[in-house]
């Protein structure tokens, strides 16, 4: 997959090419990245990227020309999408790094500085994403976020499908807890039942530790997830 990021501070992703199975899918070409600084595409003399918004206020506005210029000069391949990094973008869901891992040969990244973007920029991206209701600084951290989440669901990054078929928000169910040994650590012990060697009675406690664990921390994805349960018990009763 080829990812291309817009920034104004492209050495921030310097860290994400040694970022261990992250940097080895690097290392091995089964993601290749691509950083366009805005700054290099300005004409004017001082290489303005940003100036004073129009109708007054605090902050400075990303420019829209340099940001154009260097979404322009990017080869374009066909499954291709353009992500804009904004608090105020979809909030992001593991549906939608799964959607990009398996759709897209190509993801540009826009990300956003100062006080934000000229409006006209948005027109560049087929998605506005926000990777949560708080505000950063730049979009490097939200871009670095997404492309860590892409590139672990891309074949031969991460050295097992089941690992990444069975974990946290690929279902709406929470992983269960996990336990290695020693069996006994700090007065804290692993639950017996793990250690039974009854591969039945050990998936009926995972997924009973699932069941309970979702219901606790996040009760709107337990609520999705009866939601999903019934509907599927009526789409059963409904064929048969
Ligand atoms: N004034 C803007 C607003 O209220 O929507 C926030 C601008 S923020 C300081 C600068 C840039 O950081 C944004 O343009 C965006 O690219 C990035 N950013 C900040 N928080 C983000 C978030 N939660 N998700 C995605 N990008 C974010």
């Amino acid at each position: 997959m080829r990812l291309d990021v817009v920034s104004l501070a492209p050495e921030a992703f310097a860290p994400l090419l040694g970022l261990g199975v992250i940097g080895r899918a690097f290392g091995a070409g089964i993601a290749e990245l691509h950083l366009h600084n805005p700054r290099d595409f300005a004409t004017d003399r001082y290489r303005k990227v940003d100036d004073e918004p129009y109708g007054g206020g605090a902050g400075m506005v990303l420019k829209p020309e340099p940001v154009y210029a260097a979404v322009e000069a990017i080869p374009v391949l066909q499954r291709r999408r353009v992500l804009l990094m904004s608090p105020q973008g979809r909030p992001l869901q593991q549906a939608d790094l799964r959607r990009w891992a398996t759709d897209c040969d190509q993801l540009v990244f826009l990300c956003g500085h100062y006080e934000g973007f000229d409006e006209r920029i948005r027109a560049l991206a087929d998605e506005e994403v926000s990777i949560g209701d708080f505000v950063l600084t730049g979009g490097e951290l939200p871009a670095m976020t997404i492309i860590n989440g892409v590139v672990r669901l891309l074949p031969g990054t991460v050295g097992t499908q089941a690992c990444l078929e069975e974990e946290s928000h690929s279902t709406p169910l929470l992983e269960h807890p996990h336990y290695t040994r020693p069996a006994e650590f700090r007065g804290m012990t692993v639950p017996d039942v793990l250690r039974s060697g009854d591969h039945g009675a050990i998936a009926r406690w995972r997924h009973a530790q699932q069941l309970e664990r979702t219901r606790e921390r996040r009760p709107d994805l337990f609520a999705r997830w009866q939601n999903e349960q019934s509907v599927d018990a009526g789409a059963q009763a409904a064929g048969g």
